[in-house]
């Protein structure tokens, strides 16, 4: 049930502000300005933009990565960065719906994904506070114990190293769990911002503030920017998240986003170790941090899809809630939200995007695991290009279809979508501009027609066209991050209606303020 927006509480004592980009310092790079030639456009730097073109560029390509913002400052930026092969219970699900041979390369992939990751800041000696920690899946509740169960016997089935417990370290008892042993976390920006650069002494190019618009297929393609400059390639990576490319891919019906948030605390219990997620909703996910030398807990969760929450800050307080009881909260540090891109079987999208264009291929879907996957995606994608063999390449193919679970969530999602097209044009507000407070937003009515309204701190009214640019849903105020977001397709755009993060690549339109 939907909350009224006055029931909404609308501050929070820190600003979203993500503590991976807050610590680490990132390099800034050129907007494009002119029309380049390279082996390898990529489009999108988060960690399967940057770690791809790392690895290209290492093999001798020339590879250009473009970045609509700031490199690593989509979902990457805004992680908890756990790095493991135990995403949630899952192999149970796979091993039923694709059978033991591909749910094993699942498991290869990620792990192999860990390993690289592993090698990597060991080889070079990268200080991002890589620490190898045990991963659990635990329960609290009678009815998800036989799902444990069902995963354990999963791991016996495909030899995943890792073992059943009833209680595990946390100060809280359990019905069961599955751990999985030697798991990774860390911290993604100064791993990312050593492959970056790498990248430039490997001779290739880094360019933000340049929003890929289209391309031209062919041999070679050309990429298309919005302010008119033109990539030719030979290949093309789609890192964008969500595919920057959709005509005939229709990414739009095959793909959600979800968000989540994250709280950084002080707290007055000590940690015990190791990395956690429950297995039932609403979701707890737990590691440690070392913030200035001193440790503290990163405690996520509260997923749901985008535009379609209650009052956003009310996630918050239920993390908030959850940290105290759990380990007596001292202080809440940082807080930042994040969304993820799922595909309609679960797993990712990563491969030629069609079957018939062999030279644009995409990596996205990752379902709030991205850490490895993007990797695995990384490597598989530079297979292809590289035409070396990979035994992944039909598994995460993006043009595969299982008539189950493809066809159950296709319907379920696309409803959903038919709905929130439906709801948002029927949505009667009732708030009137004149009585938003400072720093509050809503849908109000300007001359009988919807309208998004932000009124800042300083009292300024920023009104907005809610008809998102991408598929025409309403736009629902985010006021935890003071965005619009799309319940559809999960576009989001700032209060004053800029892009910030797509598949929209143009703003919302502007209404006429005939307030003030
Ligand atoms: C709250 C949260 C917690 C998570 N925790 C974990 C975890 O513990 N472990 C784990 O494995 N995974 C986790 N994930 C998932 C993981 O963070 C993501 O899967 C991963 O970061 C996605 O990386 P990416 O490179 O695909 O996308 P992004 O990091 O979003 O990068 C995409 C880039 O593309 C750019 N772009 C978009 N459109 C265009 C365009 N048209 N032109 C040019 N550039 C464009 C964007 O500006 C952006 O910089 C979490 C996700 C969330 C939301």
């Amino acid at each position: 049930m939907k909350m009224k927006q006055d029931e909404c509480r609308t501050t929070f004592p820190q600003f979203p502000e993500s503590y991976w980009l807050a610590s680490t310092d990132v390099p800034n790079f050129p907007k494009l300005n002119e029309d380049i030639q390279v082996d390898v456009a990529i489009v999108g730097a988060g960690i399967t933009g940057i770690t791809t073109a790392y690895l290209l560029s290492k093999k001798g390509l020339h590879v250009a990565v473009v970045d609509a913002g700031r490199i690593l400052h989509g979902t990457t930026g805004h992680t908890t960065a756990k790095i493991t092969a135990q995403h949630d219970l899952i192999y149970s699900e796979f091993l039923s719906h694709f059978g033991k041979e591909k749910t094993r390369l699942y498991y290869e992939a990620n792990r192999d994904a860990l390993e690289f990751i592993r090698q990597t800041v060991e080889e070079y000696h990268i200080d991002c506070q890589f620490t190898e920690e045990d991963a659990y899946v635990y329960t609290c509740a009678d009815t998800h114990v036989e799902k444990i169960n069902d995963e354990y016997k999963a791991y016996k089935e495909l030899g995943i190293p890792g073992s059943y417990v009833e209680q595990t370290p946390l100060p809280f008892s359990t019905k069961a769990a599955i751990m999985m042993e030697n798991q990774a976390q860390f911290n993604p920006i100064p791993f990312l911002r050593y492959l970056a650069n790498q990248v430039i002494r490997q001779g290739g190019k880094i360019y933000e503030q340049t929003t890929v618009v289209g391309v031209d297929k062919g041999t070679p393609s050309i990429i298309n920017t919005s302010d008119g400059h033109k990539i030719t390639c030979n290949y093309v990576v789609s890192s964008s998240h969500f595919p920057f490319n959709d005509p005939n891919s229709l990414y739009f019906a095959r793909l959600h986003a979800e968000r989540s948030y994250v709280l950084a605390v002080k707290t007055d219990k000590t940690y015990p170790g190791g990395m956690y997620i429950s297995a039932e909703t609403p979701k707890r996910s737990l590691r440690s941090v070392l913030i200035n030398g001193e440790p503290m807990v990163i405690v996520g969760g509260e997923g749901h899809k985008t535009g379609q929450g209650i009052c956003t800050f009310q996630y918050y307080e239920a993390l908030e809630k959850f940290a105290e009881q759990t380990f007596g909260l001292k202080e809440i540090v940082y807080r930042w939200s994040a969304q993820d891109l799922y595909s309609l079987d679960k797993l990712p999208y990563i491969g030629q995007e069609l079957s018939d264009v062999s030279n644009i291929l995409v990596a996205t879907g990752y379902r709030k695991w991205g850490m490895t996957t993007s990797v695995a995606a990384a490597l598989l994608n530079t297979n292809l290009i590289t035409r070396e063999e990979s035994p992944y390449q039909d598994l995460f193919s993006p043009s595969r279809f299982h008539m189950d679970p493809d066809i159950k969530t296709f319907v379920t999602q696309n409803a959903n979508v038919a709905k929130h097209l439906i709801a948002g044009k029927l949505d009667i507000s009732y708030k009137k501009a004149e009585e938003l407070e400072h720093d509050e937003g809503s849908v109000i009515r300007v001359n009988g027609k919807r309208a998004g309204a932000y009124r800042d701190p300083q009292g300024a009214l920023h009104l907005v066209d809610t008809t998102c640019t991408h598929m025409g849903c309403e736009v629902e105020w985010n006021e935890a991050e003071r965005t619009w977001d799309c319940p559809c397709h999960g576009s989001r755009f700032s209060y004053q209606g800029e892009v910030i993060e797509g598949p929209a690549k143009k703003a919302l339109g502007k209404v006429e303020n005939s307030y003030e």
